[in-house]
């Protein structure tokens, strides 16, 4: 299990994505699943830059999960989830409960001022200056806590520089992952 972490923009979906597709490995990401089901008042908050409540994203979470067992796969990238620390707590105790263990955290760096450049371009329902700041700052307050968390947990943690071509990021990310997972 490979967990990708970064602010908004920082491209963990394309990286995820890509790292999935080569990988054979299933992506899932919280935001994502947000966006596509997510109910009408779930969309009012996904617009504020807020984040969603606890109990939703569980949900969410573990529907995709069992739908990718029932699917006969068992690995997979997580792209956005844990996000605070009672996420990264209930996500630790997932991971006992459930033997499987996480291979890699990845967190992607990227300065402030090049991910308002890469939003600007984006589009997003989300993505106005106000909600991309609050967003920028809800990670960089409730991050460390959650890596501190997934660090006793057992997880290698490493720091990769975000910026450059997709296909620069993906091979950094790439040469980290292959020293852990080699199937
Ligand atoms: P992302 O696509 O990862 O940038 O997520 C988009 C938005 O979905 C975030 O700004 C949050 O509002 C919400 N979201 C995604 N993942 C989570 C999570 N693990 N906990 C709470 N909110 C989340």
């Amino acid at each position: 299990m490979i967990l990708l972490f970064g602010p908004t923009g920082a491209g963990k979906s394309v990286q995820g994505k890509m790292l999935a597709a080569r990988k054979g490995w299933q992506w899932i990401s919280t935001g994502e699943l947000l966006r596509q089901n997510a109910d009408d008042q779930t969309i009012e908050m996904l617009k504020t830059g807020e984040l969603i409540s606890d109990n939703i994203i569980y949900k969410v979470f573990e529907k995709a999960i069992g739908d990718i067992y029932s699917n006969g796969d068992s690995n997979f990238i997580i792209d956005g989830f844990p996000r605070n620390k009672n996420q990264a707590e209930w996500f630790s105790d997932y991971i006992k409960k459930s033997g499987k263990q996480i291979d890699i955290v990845v967190v992607l760096e990227v300065p402030d001022s090049e991910i308002m450049t890469r939003l600007e371009k984006r589009n997003r329902m989300e993505d106005t200056p106000e909600t991309i700041m609050r967003r920028m700052n809800i990670y960089r307050q409730k991050m460390y806590p959650v890596l501190g968390i997934l660090a006793d947990a057992g997880a290698r943690i490493v720091h990769l520089d975000g910026t450059g071509t997709v296909g620069e990021v993906h091979d950094r990310i790439y040469s980290e992952v292959k020293i852990v997972c080699q199937d």
